[in-house]
């Protein structure tokens, strides 16, 4: 049994590092160990190990497939841990680097849920691939005792939401001790009181992921809540997390005796960094406010994630004296006006309000927006930050965002290019020679592979169906399974936040239309939806309403179908089974949008607006555009062009394309564009070409601004 007990042992050190997230093989393990269970437990390795007697664990050790599958895992872990990476290669003598990086959620695998969307996501695949590339980063965040929240939809179609209350203890992450044993604590004030403070640690591959989180006895109900929800609170829950973050964030490093020489802000709400980093600035290492400021500033890179200015959190002068007054003057021993001046503009008269974009450019030397258009955009948003610089010189950079590939894109995927190019999923998926070959994929098995992942999408749907029915109390025995979806349709996929500006009913526009599209006989096309709107946002809960009762009129029964419950999951049937990815937003209102680069490696075809990285992105010969390069903001001046160029192409060019088969009922045509969207965008529109272009860009130039401070004050 003593063997059984290390190999259980090395299980659950294999369940402590979320490196399973993102790696096939290992998810594959925790299948072999029992499928049902994996998926009841919601893909959460701790739970599934919990739930597995001994006598389970002898049988399954006994089992030689799966103990060779285990040796193998073990043995990969390791690799990876060990192995060499971008970092080691080309900063062998660099060691004293540590960024942190700031983000209010982070989208890793569904059983942790401290994300709500594409922001979190991002900063997931960001920390993943630094990770992957050996990069000396670390994550810090908010543990949300209940998340973000979970969607289910009302027999109107009416969008509900209810919570799920996380039990930590039962997640691959770890509380971290002191000395004695006891939780580590750190602690910050606001509005006269204390707030404790206790940090848990998540391990990424290489890295780890730090989570504050303030629900702890001490602290009074008010603020045990701070980390209750995420994005759930009113305006001064919210000031109080960003105070908690960005003040307890640099603190809880500290008490780890982790001291960043470079911060990575991803979006505003981690802005209050600055404030903290600056005191100590001035404690450590004795310099004067301006002196610890201007190393602050040199050492800090903001990323901005939106076009318009309502996506930023703004405070008021009162609130921001409720809770921040003892702070600023007894530890930065500001006055009232010094303090709000920093979420102003650089020469603000007007100090109102507090905002914490102004208060991130204030202390960034390196600020950049998430794809071409978007610097663009936002260098025309914050044009009052520079007076008299000529547009294209402001500084406000652009990298264009990416996704994690090795988490995104299905499995079968990964082992049929791999079947091709044995060392493909190795250091350099960013460069684009790796990808160049992959046009050679037999047109055959890369579709086989393709409709293999959309058969899956179908099932997942029609059992989501099935409970969802069941959920609203509808009968279920009416409903004809086999009849829920098409395999032979060409499927299209919809699947994000429902902000009004993405149009989410655009498609809707001419019903008669649609019914003609849809029920070809010989051409079917069927629609699959699925997204969250904001609790508060009553237009977002219209649009939903509105396509579910689409989805129960006779004509589109079983061809338009919504999924509730938008999540890590649900994307990845969604990206992996669709053929088609719709996105039309206003543009120039989304900043970048990921999920139609997760399509990508799936061997599915974007069709978007030409806004965010689609407008970089964006050739004929691999995708299709609705629309050109025309702006609307807030108007519906573009609604009727982009709907009839939406259809139009839809019919005309799409659909034709997908139903064109040669002679062994292929759609070669089709399939070259596939590959075509592979080969072209793969290598650029992932997270290891951003997290490199982040630090050849930034990361290093901050590293050495910060060093030459120190440098030029201890010879002072
Ligand atoms: C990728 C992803 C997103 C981001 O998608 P966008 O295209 O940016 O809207 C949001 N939610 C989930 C669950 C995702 O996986």
């Amino acid at each position: 049994m003593e063997n059984i007990s290390d190999k259980k042992e090395t299980l659950y050190k294999i369940a402590n590092n979320l490196f399973w997230s993102w790696d096939s093989e290992t998810r594959n393990l925790f299948e072999k160990i029992d499928l049902d269970i994996w998926d009841k437990v919601g893909h959460n390795p701790i739970k599934l190990l919990d739930a597995i007697d001994d006598e389970r664990f002898k049988n399954l050790f006994e089992d030689d497939e799966f103990l060779h599958l285990f040796l193998n895992v073990s043995r990969g872990v390791q690799n990876y841990l060990n192995g060499n990476t971008w970092y080691k290669t080309n900063y062998p003598n660099e060691n004293k680097l540590t960024i942190a990086y700031f983000s209010a959620e982070f989208g890793l695998t569904e059983c942790v849920r401290i994300y709500s969307g594409g922001l979190g996501v991002l900063s997931g695949d960001h920390i993943k691939s630094a990770s992957d590339l050996g990069i000396p980063l670390i994550g810090i965040g908010l543990l949300y005792s209940k998340g973000y929240f979970q969607q289910a939809l009302d027999k109107e179609g009416w969008q509900k939401e209810y919570y799920i209350i996380e039990d930590f203890h039962k997640l691959p992450i770890e509380l971290q001790r002191d000395e004695n044993n006891e939780p580590l604590k750190v602690k910050v004030r606001i509005a006269g009181e204390n707030v404790f403070i206790q940090i848990w640690k998540i391990n990424l591959g290489r890295t780890f992921l730090y989570l504050l989180d303030t629900d702890i006895e001490i602290n009074s109900k008010q603020n045990r809540e701070i980390t209750e929800t995420l994005y759930g609170g009113d305006i001064e829950t919210r000031i109080r997390q960003e105070i908690v973050m960005g003040i307890g964030g640099i603190r809880a490093l500290e008490a780890l005796n982790i001291t960043p020489n470079v911060c990575h802000m991803n979006e505003g709400h981690s802005a209050f960094l600055s404030l903290e980093r600056t005191k100590m600035g001035m404690e450590k290492y004795g310099l004067s406010f301006n002196e610890a400021k201007s190393l602050c500033l040199q050492s800090n890179i903001f990323t901005t994630h939106t076009p318009v200015p309502a996506g930023i959190d703004v405070f008021t002068r009162e609130l921001i004296n409720k809770c921040m007054k003892e702070y600023y003057r007894e530890e930065l021993k500001l006055s009232e006006d010094e303090f709000m001046t920093l979420g102003n503009l650089p020469n603000g008269l007007e100090l109102s309000s507090f905002n914490m974009a102004h208060l991130a450019m204030n202390s960034s030397m390196y600020v950049n927006g998430v794809s071409k258009l978007h610097s663009i955009v936002s260098r025309e948003l914050w044009a009052d930050r520079f007076n008299g610089i000529e547009k294209d010189d402001i500084p406000i950079g652009s990298i264009t965002n990416g996704v994690h590939l090795k988490t995104h894109t299905a499995s079968n995927m990964q082992k049929l290019f791999a079947k091709f190019l044995p060392d493909f999923w190795g250091n350099d998926l960013y460069k684009k020679d790796t990808w160049n070959s992959l046009t050679d994929l037999p047109d055959n098995e890369l579709w086989e592979v393709h409709n293999e992942n959309k058969n899956k999408l179908i099932n997942f749907t029609r059992q989501s169906v099935i409970k969802q029915s069941m959920d609203k109390g509808i009968d279920i025995s009416n409903i004809d399974l086999e009849n829920i979806l098409n395999p032979d349709a060409l499927t299209i996929g919809f699947a994000r936040r429902f902000a009004t500006y993405k149009r989410a009913t655009l498609i809707f526009s001419d019903l008669e239309k649609l019914d003609k599209i849809l029920n070809n006989q010989d051409h079917p096309v069927q629609i699959i939806f699925a997204g969250k709107a904001h609790p508060q946002d009553h237009a977002g809960k219209e649009f939903i309403q509105a396509i579910y009762k689409i989805s129960l009129d006779e004509r589109f029964k079983n061809r338009i179908v919504f999924l509730e419950n938008y999540n890590l999951e649900v994307a990845r049937y969604l990206v992996s089974g669709c053929d088609l990815w719709l996105n039309n937003p206003r543009r120039p209102l989304e900043a970048s949008g990921t999920s139609g680069m997760k399509v990508v490696t799936n061997g599915g075809l974007n069709f978007s607006i030409l806004d965010g990285w689609w407008d970089e992105a964006f050739t004929p010969d691999l995708g299709w555009k609705i629309g050109d390069r025309e702006n609307s903001f807030n108007s519906d001046f573009n609604d009727e062009k982009d709907i009839h160029d939406l259809y139009n192409v839809l019919e005309n060019e799409i659909i034709p394309l997908y139903f064109n088969r040669n002679e062994q009922e292929l759609p070669n045509l089709w399939i070259e564009k596939v590959k075509n969207s592979i080969s072209e965008l793969s290598w650029f529109f992932n997270t290891d070409r951003m997290v490199t272009e982040y630090f050849n860009k930034y990361y290093i130039h901050a590293l050495k601004n910060y060093n030459n401070i120190l440098l030029e004050k201890s010879l002072n």
